[in-house]
């Protein structure tokens, strides 16, 4: 349910680690290019004459790299930026997220596992993962208590140990207006646990 990842107890996010791939002998015929421009939260994509592959000059779009976060928003606008890649894509997992407002208010999860490999068709590793933090949940939570709830009562730092999952910097908040997502973000604030 990748709509509710922020408000679920243990989430599977899919995720993308490499900018849109661009054809741009199909580009001119599948998209608007502005929408395709302006889909881009970070200003990625820009307008560009390029070749195709018949060595013609066609309108199309270049993405700066370096501004990509992978998010895949162009590629909803325009079918001809796909990201999909069998060695970038790969798997996050975000726990202690809630909806419920009985016994503690709403809570966001948070990134605990920033990367986990894509290896269909039963993600071996993934399922792992899961197992880990709901069987050590399991054993540690009082009754009742919901994932997030537990590893706030525990703390987040024991959460780490308890599940043996190490805290890594992709974890950290670093937006640059974090001030203002202060109180919304999924990501944590501490550092004490980088080394
Ligand atoms: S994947 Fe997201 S950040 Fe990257 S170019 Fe597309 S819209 Fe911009």
């Amino acid at each position: 349910m990748c709509g509710a990842v922020h408000a679920s107890d243990i989430a599977i996010l899919g995720i993308h680690r490499k900018p849109p791939m661009i054809d741009h002998d199909a580009i001119t015929g599948l998209c608007e290019l502005p929408l395709a421009i302006s889909a881009c939260p970070l200003g990625a994509v820009k307008p560009a004459t390029v070749k195709n592959s018949a060595g013609e000059d066609v309108k199309s779009v270049k993405v700066t790299a370096e501004r990509c976060m992978f998010c895949g928003n162009c590629y909803t606008m325009c079918p001809a930026m796909p990201l999909a890649d069998p060695d970038g894509d790969g798997i996050a997992i975000l726990v202690g997220g809630k909806v419920s407002n009985s016994r503690k208010a709403p809570m966001f999860s948070k990134l605990v596992i920033p990367f986990l490999p894509n290896t269909p068709p039963r993600w071996p590793e993934t399922v792992a993962a899961v197992k880990n933090i709901l069987e050590t949940y399991a054993k540690d939570a009082r009754k009742y208590e919901r994932v997030g709830e537990w590893a706030e009562r525990i703390g987040w730092e024991k959460f780490f140990e308890k599940t043996g999952i190490p805290f890594t910097i992709k974890s950290i908040d670093d937006y640059r207006l974090a001030y203002d997502t202060w109180r919304t973000t999924t990501q944590f604030k501490f550092t004490s646990h980088i080394k």
